[in-house]
């Protein structure tokens, strides 16, 4: 995808962040923490492995089920941090009208907590920027078809266990 998208998208969301404050301070910022594993990490948007590159707070980028996948070592440039961390702890998905709107992640519900409160809980400038962002994405054909993607993938976490 082109990079001047991916910018556009950044722009669209700009400094704005879930909420007012840091919300990082609510939690220690756990959503920027490695897992048990050392794993974990963000699904990197069409483009974004090359914006990365050079940026040395990058630990891995490694192949992933259907993007790359970005881990950090907890901290980074915020003005260069991809997509994925940028709309977290939200995620696209189609309205009724076909159009791309946002909800809550389900990935989120286990560490963010933010979720308690639902979307209306979330700074509403900050709902209306990533789904801005989101939809400067989906005029894109290659990005609208990596949305589709990780709209299924983030479904398949709100299937019940049993
Ligand atoms: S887990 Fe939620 S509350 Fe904590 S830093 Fe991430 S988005 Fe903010
Ligand atoms: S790139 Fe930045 S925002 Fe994203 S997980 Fe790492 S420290 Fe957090």
């Amino acid at each position: 995808m082109d990079r001047n998208i991916l910018l556009k998208a950044y722009a669209a969301i700009g400094a704005r962040t879930p909420m007012f404050t840091d919300c990082g301070a609510l939690c220690g910022a756990v959503c920027c923490r490695a897992d048990e594993d050392g794993q974990g990490g963000v699904h990197l948007f069409p483009g974004e492995s090359a914006m990365l590159r050079n940026c040395d707070w990058v630990d891995a980028v490694k192949p992933g089920s259907f993007a790359p996948i970005m881990t950090c070592i907890g901290s980074c440039e915020r003005e260069k941090r991809p997509l994925g961390c940028r709309i977290f702890p939200l995620t696209p998905v189609r309205g009724r009208s076909g159009r791309w709107t946002v909800r809550l992640d389900a990935r989120a519900r286990a560490m963010c907590p933010l979720v308690g409160s639902g979307i209306g809980g979330l700074d509403p400038e900050f709902v209306r920027a990533v789904r801005d962002a989101l939809r400067i994405i989906a005029e894109d054909p290659e990005g609208e078809a990596f949305l589709e993607k990780w709209l299924r993938l983030e479904e398949e976490y709100r299937k019940p266990l049993w």
